[in-house]
């Protein structure tokens, strides 16, 4: 059994000091990338399933059993969580399916609405063992089913009072990270003087960043060679989301580098042998490069390589 509680992972990260990557999967080869990757590396790491990500699969509770079987029968240690949700009824939905652990995101309510739809979240899920992880601040750009135009820094201000009045168990700020990418020819600034206040209002608790993938240039690149047309697109650099994790980040949502990564690899497979025409052959190829990304992401931007867990 290797599905654990967010409270022992996050446990763990503390005393072992390391941050925990998390990955969205959406289909069997993401899934088998990530796990791979985690047993590759004797990593622990936070599976996510987005409500994108279960119309894709249609049959959601299907998906579920799915990710939830393969999950159990690994040798890592993972988290099942549910990431963004807008909805009240939809966060209790999720902790009635089975996830371990919900994300609500308030971030577009005024302070008071995302305080009072929290802790109404976290009063359900609470009674129930689940994690419950909010988010303050607005983080800005679009993937998934979740888009913010605008960039609003979470206000070191009230971090402590949101966490105290909804009782949420993790949250996620807003620092210069971007969701997707945005147009630009250098990386993001991440505000690190923000981020040190935030992590200086609350020591251990367990602060997150979403959009802590990169789009290096070369990655861009690399696809682009192999005939695609991806924009030049940026978010902040993967050195900087890394020293977030030396800081005290605990959690790093990562997902675009992977998807780059899987394109790449299915785009060269399918150039360099066009009589091929077997699914088979190219999803794997593309799922190995999701897999070596995560590889890489799990050794140089959280540092959990090698520090297992399993209780
Ligand atoms: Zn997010």
């Amino acid at each position: 059994m290797s599905l654990i509680t967010a409270k022992k992972l996050f446990e763990r990260s503390f005393q072992q000091n390391f941050s925990l990557a998390a990955f969205n999967v959406f289909n069997v080869e993401s899934l088998q990338a990530v796990v791979e990757a985690c047993e590759h590396e004797k990593s622990p790491a936070i599976i996510q399933i987005s409500s994108g990500a279960r119309k894709y699969m249609q049959d959601e509770i299907l998906f579920l059993d799915y990710v939830k079987a393969i999950l159990e029968k690994s040798k890592c240690s993972f988290v099942l969580h549910h990431d963004h949700i807008k909805s009240v009824e939809e966060a209790k939905k999720a902790v009635d399916m089975g996830f371990s652990s919900v994300m609500f995101d308030g971030s577009a309510l005024p302070f008071e609405e995302n305080v009072t739809r929290t802790r109404e979240i976290v009063e359900y899920a609470h009674k129930k063992g689940v994690w419950v992880e909010a988010e303050l601040g607005s983080i800005p750009g679009f993937e998934d089913e979740v888009f913010s135009e605008h960039a609003k820094f979470t206000d070191k201000e009230s971090v402590n009072h949101f966490i105290e009045a909804t009782g949420c168990d993790s949250l996620a700020v807003s620092v210069g990270t971007a969701h997707g990418g945005v147009l630009s020819a250098e990386h993001l600034p991440l505000h690190f003087d923000i981020l040190e206040e935030i992590l200086q209002v609350r020591r251990g608790y367990i602060f997150v960043l979403h959009g802590g993938a990169s789009m290096p240039k070369e990655l861009i690149n690399k696809v682009n060679e192999c005939g695609g047309k991806v924009p030049e697109l940026k978010i902040c650099s993967e050195t900087d989301i890394a020293k977030a994790c030396k800081m005290g980040v605990k959690k790093v949502n990562m997902d675009v580098d992977n998807f780059l990564a899987f394109t790449y690899e299915l785009r060269k497979m399918l150039i360099e042998n066009p009589q091929i025409y077997d699914p088979r052959k190219y999803l794997k190829c593309g799922k190995d490069g999701f897999k070596e990304e995560v590889i890489h992401k799990l050794k140089n931007v959280v540092c959990s390589s090698g520090v297992e867990v399993i209780e």
